[in-house]
């Protein structure tokens, strides 16, 4: 058993005068900190600040999009418009409400969700550079419609098996067409990280020209260093003809490959790069995108970068997004994790309590959470004695024995036993949601089945490692 202790001093006076508080206490909290002489903020140096700095940027939420790609995600109709209005509640700029030419579900549910109402976030829906894919979006009602296509070597040869030509034909047809039909076009260029410059600032042009408004690169692998990610925004926005620049605006969107997803997204809005693509809690593909919480909460604290984002409501979103993924949300995932604001009290709760932005970076209320301290095994028996006394209790030597075994004993024993089946039980099932059979096992059904033995053919075959080198 824990004991719970809220540090009612901040909760009960933030309670009081929650909105404008914590508004404020964003604004000010490290200002503050530092007129007092209190720490010292390398974020606020004028070198730290790069010349290109946005003062507002933009949030895409591609959770629909993206974030149902991880292998064990589904979401029903409901629980999509749920998100969907908590993201607008938010302050998300733009949703991404799917890819209707996938399938004929895709394409109702898209269709649904634009006939829903939302305050202030516009709709996104996603389509390749064909007239199918597009005509799809367009079924829907979609108001803004993302093309998407790669164009580096590697895509068109092994993807699309086109030539440079015929792509970029495709994109600006598609772009000219969905345009005509009075929609907003975003291109999107997948793969764009790993596109030599000089074409992307051809396809870039060709789809501005077309009447692309956005024009987004993709590290579709999560392949850029930030550095690496500050150079190449900064070529393509300095390679643009005026005429372009004037009339588009920079997106990214990038995966966590390597970690460096939240990384990348800020390298390149520190190249002034104003739209931005995420996911909450970063769920996606393969390691997914940049996570939501961690860009606008760097941007709006560290960067005094005005996102649009109650970052109040960042975190009852992210509990709604886990309960609807199924995927729990690791316990230290940053902002939104169960275990960022909570301590366990050794020996110093006077010094916690005194000043909580000894052990946290800002107040959590800022975030909508609170902190929490408990009593645990690492707890000081001095700690212990001195709170009782401090409380006027006075407990015989027995007492305290059963006081700390209680508050020791069962985290080593009991506790952890039951835990570890329950975590295992949960992950087998989160594993038995997974939809889909591997390979291997499709296989099996078909032999099973047919009772004929299948000759693989040769693409079902893994290339031998030598092919990559
Ligand atoms: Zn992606």
């Amino acid at each position: 058993m824990q004991f719970l202790y809220t540090n009612w001093q901040i909760t009960q006076y933030v309670r009081l005068h929650r909105c404008w508080i914590v508004h404020l206490m964003r604004k000010t909290i490290f200002k503050k900190l530092e007129a007092q002489r209190l720490i010292a903020n390398y974020n606020r140096l004028r070198k730290n600040l790069p010349p290109k700095l946005p003062e507002r940027v933009f949030i895409r939420d591609e959770t629909f999009r993206e974030g149902i790609k991880a292998p064990t995600v589904f979401l029903t109709y409901v629980e999509q418009v749920k998100l969907a209005k908590m993201m607008d509640e938010t302050g998300v700029s733009i949703i991404n409400v799917g890819f209707p030419a996938l399938s004929e579900d895709d394409k109702h549910n898209v269709k649904r969700i634009v006939n829903e109402t939302f305050e202030k976030a516009a709709l996104t829906a996603s389509a390749q550079a064909t007239k199918s894919s597009v005509d799809a979006c367009l079924e829907c009602g979609v108001k803004e419609i993302t093309i998407e296509t790669p164009f580096n070597e590697l895509n068109l040869q092994y993807r699309l098996k086109m030539t440079k030509e015929q792509a970029l034909k495709k994109t600006v047809e598609s772009v000219e067409y969905a345009r005509k039909h009075g929609t907003t076009v975003d291109f999107l260029l997948m793969d764009g990280s790993r596109t030599p410059l000089d074409d992307i600032l051809q396809i870039f042009e060709a789809a501005a020209n077309a009447g692309a408004s956005k024009l987004a690169i993709a590290d579709t692998v999560g392949f850029l260093r930030p550095l690496s990610m500050r150079y190449l925004m900064a070529h393509v926005r300095d390679g643009l003809p005026e005429t372009v620049k004037k009339k588009v605006a920079l997106s990214v969107h990038c995966h966590n490959d390597f970690g460096l997803a939240t990384a990348n997204t800020l390298a390149a809005v520190e190249e002034g790069v104003t739209h931005l693509h995420t996911c909450i809690a970063g769920f996606g593909e393969r390691a997914g995108i940049a996570p939501f919480e961690e860009v606008v909460a760097a941007l709006e604290l560290l960067y005094n970068i005005d996102t649009g984002v109650d970052l109040e409501k960042v975190y009852r979103l992210s509990q709604s997004a886990e309960k609807a993924f199924a995927l729990p949300i690791q316990f230290h995932k940053p902002i939104i994790g169960e275990n960022i604001f909570a301590h366990e009290v050794e020996e110093q709760l006077e010094e916690m309590l005194a000043h909580p932005l000894l052990f946290e970076p800002f107040p959590p209320e800022i975030v909508g959470r609170e902190t929490r301290l408990f009593i645990g095994r690492n707890t000081g028996q001095t700690l212990i004695q001195r709170l009782l006394e401090q409380a006027g209790i006075r407990a015989s030597p027995r007492q305290m024995d059963e006081l700390f075994r209680h508050i020791k004993s069962p985290k080593e024993s009991l506790d952890k036993g039951e835990t570890q089946m329950t975590f295992y039980q949960v992950k087998r099932l989160l594993k038995d949601l997974q939809k889909g059979l591997t390979m291997e096992e499709f296989w099996r059904l078909v032999e099973t089945i047919t009772r004929q033995k299948p000759k693989l053919p040769e693409t079902d075959k893994k290339p031998p490692a030598s092919e990559y080198s």
